[in-house]
This record gives structure tokens, sequence and C-alpha cells, in this order.
């Protein structure tokens, strides 16, 4: 193969997650401007230490509004836009139960159920309240905290599309620890592994896409076990305790990651039937669901293609 196509990866542990970056030239410096980025970013938005401009925010939950810059200020907003419709499963004010469960952290165990319920009573992102022309943003009541584990790496992957593309890439990968954006068009596509759960490695089948953003959530990133029960990371905010449904994962096919990351939460609390019926009206964002019971359901499949490479798996769905 001509050099010209050959495929470079450059590796990073950022936000606590592998980063995997690929390039279709040999250029580690254009590699370390967006690790750098990605960090920028991860400064920016973390609430895994004490300082960043979403702990401020969380800090001065109950006492006062505290101004963001402009990009945090729009991730914010556009987080809570997701998480105010009712039964929604997303929510930005979901912090305080995170770091109660510390799924994923040192010390996870199941909280008492009465320390649940008074978490849930601070995660109302209705307290939420932004000021556009301050680009400030005020947690009403204290010990409310925002988390935005489940749309800033989305967020954080687009940048770094727009970022490749500026310095006149016109092929590249991201990968997020699971959060895929891809910039261009190479010869056969992207293909992007969908995981089969709680088996390492170990693929189900293989999504191809061009210019195309792959999002997964799953119950088998982060989780812990007691009892012989399983709690995974991704908390249904009306109860307070993991989702549980017939779920393993969701993976969003869209044109921006963020799109990607919101709808994987959103579509994970939905389940499979009321999933596919508010995909719907957005042809744009597409979904490939894994049961519990061996089944992958696609809701539409215009944007990518899908290739089966586990046959104890069976594909159902509008596409088939
Ligand atoms: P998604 O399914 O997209 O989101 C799940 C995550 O969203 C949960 O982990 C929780 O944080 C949050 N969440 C749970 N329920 C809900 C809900 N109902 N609505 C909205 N949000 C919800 N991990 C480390 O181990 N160490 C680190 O130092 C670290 N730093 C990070 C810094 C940043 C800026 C980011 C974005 C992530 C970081 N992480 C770190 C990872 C983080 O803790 C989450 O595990 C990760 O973001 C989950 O992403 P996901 O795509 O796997 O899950
Ligand atoms: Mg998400």
């Amino acid at each position: 193969m001509p050099d010209s196509h050959r495929v470079y990866s450059y590796n990073a542990v950022l936000m606590g997650s592998p980063i995997l970056l690929k390039l279709f030239s040999h250029d580690e410096a254009l590699a370390s401007r967006v690790f750098r980025l990605i960090k920028q970013y991860e400064d920016l938005l973390t609430v895994n230490r004490a300082d960043s401009q979403v702990m401020d925010v969380n800090h001065a939950a109950g006492q006062h509004p505290v101004v963001v810059s402009r990009p945090v200020f729009d991730l914010i907003r556009c987080a809570k836009a997701a998480s105010l419709p009712t039964d929604s499963a997303f929510n930005l004010a979901i912090g305080p139960l995170v770091k109660r469960w510390k799924i994923g952290f040192k010390g996870d165990a199941v909280p008492p159920a009465d320390e649940i319920a008074a978490l849930l009573s601070i995660t109302d992102p209705a307290n939420v309240v932004l000021d556009d022309a301050n680009s400030s943003v005020f947690l009403t009541r204290q010990g409310m905290e925002i988390d935005l584990g489940a749309i800033a790496k989305g967020y954080i992957a687009d940048r770094v599309r727009d970022y490749l593309h500026k310095e006149g890439a016109e092929l590249g990968l991201i990968n997020l620890g699971g959060n895929v954006q891809t910039l261009g068009s190479p010869e056969d596509g992207w293909h992007v592994g969908l995981k089969k759960p709680f088996a390492g490695d170990a693929l189900i089948g293989a999504i191809t896409v061009e210019n195309r953003s792959v999002v997964t959530s799953g119950t088998y990133e982060r989780y812990f076990e007691q009892n012989g029960k399983r709690y995974h990371h991704i908390l249904d905010p009306r109860t307070g305790y993991p989702l549980d449904n017939e779920l393993d994962s969701v993976t969003i096919i869209s044109q921006d990651s963020l799109d990607g990351d919101i709808w994987t939460t959103l579509i994970y609390g939905m389940g499979v039937e009321q999933g596919c019926a508010a995909l719907r009206s957005r042809p744009d964002i597409e979904a490939i669901f894994v049961t519990k019971t061996k089944e992958v359901v696609i809701s539409s499949m215009h944007h990518f293609r899908f290739t089966l490479l586990d046959d104890s798996y069976r594909i159902t769905g509008s596409t088939v």
C-alpha cells in the first residue's frame, strides 16, 4: 500500500478513558495538538477533580451564579434542554447521585434507599438557572451538582473533528473511550466495532461509516456487583437507581457526536420499542440496540452498513 494510504494511530489516556486518534499521515505534532485540545476541554468540564469551570458552578450551588466561558455555557444549555422534557432519561443535574454511587470508582456500593430519595430531591434540572447575557450558571439549591459525563465526550469529539478539518486533514478518526467521530471517506469507509457486552474486546459486528459519529452507551463499561446483582453507571433520574430494561447497549449513528451522546442516554431510557418510535421523526439519528436476549435491533440504516460477526446474535428491526 502506498504511504499516502497508511493509517497512523496515536494513543493517550485522558478523561479516565483510552483515547485513539487515527490519521492518514505521519504527523505527531498534529496528534499532540489534538490531545492538548482534548485536555483543555477536560480541564474546563471535568467533575472528577476539585477544579474546573463546572466544579466552580457546583461549589457555588445554593449561593450565587458563576460566569463560565461560552463553550461551557453552551454545553450546559444543551444538556439542560435534553433534561427538561417529562420522562427524559437524561439529567445534567444527576451529579449528587453519580457521586454517591461512585460507580466505576473506588468505594462503589448500593447506597441506603433514604439517601437516594434525599439526593433525588436536589436533581431537578429546572433548578439549573442560565443567564445568557452574562454567560452564568446558578444551581439554586445547596448540594446540587452538574455532571456532563453523558455529553462532554460527544461535544469534545466534534471539536476534534472540526480542528482536524481546520488543520487541512481530509481523513481522521477520534475514539474517546467508545465515543467515535470520523472525518472524511476513506476507500472502504471507517470500520467501528460494536462490542459484545461483558466479553472484553470481542465484537458482535462492525459498523461502517463515512463522515459520521458512532457513540455507544453500555451497561458493561462501568459497573459493580453486589449480592449477585449488577449495578451500572447510567442512572434513572426518576428512581435514582441504574436504568433497568431489556438493553445491554445502545449505539447511535449521527452526524454530530453531541447528538449521539445525548441520544444514547435518552434512548437507553426508552427501550427498543419507544426508542424506535421516537427516531421515526429523526432520520438523521439512527440506533443499534443490543438486547440481553442477544438481539441486534436496527432502527434504520441509511447512513451506515452493519456486518454481523458473531452468529450467536440475530439482527431484527425495521430494515430487515
Ligand atoms: P454515557 O452513557 O454517555 O454517560 C454515563 C455517564 O453520565 C455516567 O458515568 C455519569 O457520569 C453520567 N450519568 C449517569 N446517569 C445519567 C443520566 N441519567 N443523565 C445524564 N448523565 C448521567 N473517568 C475516570 O475514571 N476518571 C477521570 O478522571 C475522568 N474524567 C473525566 C473527565 C471528563 C471531562 C469526562 C467527560 C469524563 C471523565 N471520566 C473520567 C469518565 C466519566 O466518569 C464517565 O464514566 C464517562 O463520561 C461516561 O461516558 P460514557 O460515554 O461511557 O457513558
Ligand atoms: Mg451519553
